[in-house]
């Protein structure tokens, strides 16, 4: 089987590492490529070749950059299904979740079409007698993205449209689960014509984002994945001088009032614990009640039942596996732990089995009930398709119980009533919160905000705020005196 190969200054070349991983199609376990673990010496190459593009590539007038953007934009419609596929046979999601990110993909690269007119500066005429001031901004130079496994599509694309367009070159990290997806979409980026270096993909895993981390080159690194990795990246990114937004994990609480519409509440619910397998970090993960329960309760329960799980690419699967056997281990271990700690297992969907992927990671949609607060599985990231279900006594407790969780990506409420919704916007502790909404997830015209230890800089992806961080701010003070303008 081909190992992956990495494209750096617009060539496809071989790794210096020749230790390879297996990919695999986790609903079947079937080996698909082998990728690179990655050197230190690839990185050095990409950095260079970046840094060799940099000083052309800022000169190209920001409208005249966008071209390319524009021409992304239809290549990626083009491929959407072709993509999509990819993404299902390595990521192990549905087809329709593959396409659903493919197109916020696609709108972050709509959005940033409008780079000429978002990175303009400011002007502040006659500050003294004949004295300007204006601010102007300038791209930062090398940048590279680290990313996750859960998102192979759409998460480098929360970052790399802003880069180009601002006018900085760039080095994409995929992660060593889901490398497939960007090489296919590297490949359809050669259509491009980009000049060579602009981007280049480094395959790879530690050695590879230590090599990101410490080149001297490289100023701006965006980071996605668990806390604890984030963290490291960030502090590392801070001690060798770079600018660093790391995007960590989540745990993210749903509140449910006894005003809320049930039907609508427990579907939107459903899609958001269960969506992507649980693999999102915007997924909810435990719902809390207050009040009257038990109808919301049989309906989820009801819900979780009838949700059907197999693979991506059959049409009938609304859920696909977890992303690795380990995976699968560790949360039927938190599950099992759960019922130790005094959870009730309203449903189980431990050793799962699914007709003709038999060997596949699945878990099937699993709901805990009362879940000590303080428990394990009640504080931990799960990851997978398994909901807590915990009943508390009112809204203060419960945003109490938000606000003292280490994360802070998403909270949502489900209510009926406009006091209580913006009680809970204004007093909950989560950089993303959705109002009778289950995936707070914001369009590509807004930051991704996640606060606390799941997000680690202080300029988000998306929008505005990734202009900012892709430039640096230069301020001008001049001075033309009147009596000095010529005569002829
Ligand atoms: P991960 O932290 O294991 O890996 C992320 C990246 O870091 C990968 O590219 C990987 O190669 C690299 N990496 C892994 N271990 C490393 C190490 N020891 N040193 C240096 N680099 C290392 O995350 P994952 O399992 O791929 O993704 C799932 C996590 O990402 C979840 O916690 C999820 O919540 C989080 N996530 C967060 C967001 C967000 O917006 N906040 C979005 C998507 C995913």
């Amino acid at each position: 089987m081909a190992k992956l190969s990495n494209y750096i200054n617009g060539q496809w070349v071989n790794s210096y590492s020749d230790e390879t991983l297996d990919v695999k199609n986790p609903a079947s376990q079937e080996v698909i490529a082998k990728v690179p673990q990655g050197s230190v010496q690839d990185v050095q190459k990409a950095a260079e070749a970046a840094a060799k593009a940099f000083p052309e590539w800022r000169n190209v007038p920001a409208h005249r950059r966008v071209q390319y953007l524009f021409k992304l934009k239809t290549l990626l419609e083009d491929n959407i299904d072709d993509i999509s596929r990819t993404i299902v046979l390595e990521s192990g999601k549905t087809f329709g979740e593959a396409k659903a990110e493919m197109q916020r993909a696609i709108e972050n690269v709509e959005n940033a079409c409008g780079i000429p007119t978002m990175m303009q500066g400011t002007f502040s005429e006659d500050i003294a007698r004949g004295v300007d001031e204006f601010m102007i901004r300038q791209p930062v130079g090398v940048c590279a993205c680290i990313a996750p496994f859960n998102f192979p599509g759409m998460i480098p694309f929360w970052f790399l449209p802003y880069a180009l367009a601002c006018g900085n070159t760039y080095i994409i990290k995929p992660s060593e689960k889901v490398p497939l997806t960007m090489t296919k979409v590297v490949q359809l980026m050669e259509q491009l014509d980009l000049p060579a270096g602009v981007v280049n993909l480094v395959n790879g895993t530690k050695e590879v984002v230590d090599g990101i981390l410490q080149h001297p080159a490289i100023r701006a690194i965006s980071f996605v994945g668990s806390s604890n990795i984030a963290r490291y990246v960030y502090s590392q990114g801070a001690l060798y001088g770079k600018r660093v937004q790391a995007q960590g994990g989540a745990k993210n609480p749903v509140l449910v009032l006894p005003d809320a519409d049930i039907e609508m509440t427990s579907q939107i619910i459903t899609d958001s614990v269960y969506g992507c397998a649980g693999q999102r970090c915007l997924a909810a993960s435990t719902i809390i009640t207050v009040g009257e329960h038990k109808q919301i309760t049989e309906s989820l329960v009801e819900a979780a039942k009838n949700r059907t799980t197999g693979f991506g690419l059959d049409e009938a699967s609304l859920m696909g596996p977890v992303i690795t056997p380990e995976s699968k281990n560790r949360v039927e271990q938190l599950i099992q732990q759960s019922v130790k700690d005094g959870g009730k297992l309203l449903v189980d969907g431990s050793n799962a089995k699914v007709s003709g992927y038999e060997s596949g990671n699945f878990i099937l949609p699993t709901i805990i009930e009362d879940t000590p607060l303080d428990s394990l599985v009640t504080q931990t990231e799960i990851f997978g398709p398994v909901m807590s279900l915990i009943h508390l006594k009112d809204v203060d407790e419960a945003i109490n119980f938000i606000n003292n969780g280490p994360y802070g990506n998403a909270a949502c409420i489900f209510t009926s009533s406009g006091a209580s919704a913006r009680k809970f916007r204004h007093d909950a502790d989560a950089g993303n919160i959705g109002i009778n909404i289950g995936v707070a997830a914001p369009m590509a015209q807004f930051p991704f905000s996640g606060w606390k230890d799941s997000f680690f800089g202080d300029l988000h992806g998306q929008g505005m705020h990734s202009v900012e961080f892709f430039t640096q701010t230069k301020v001008v003070i001049e001075r033309w005196l009147k009596e000095w303008t010529r005569k002829f």
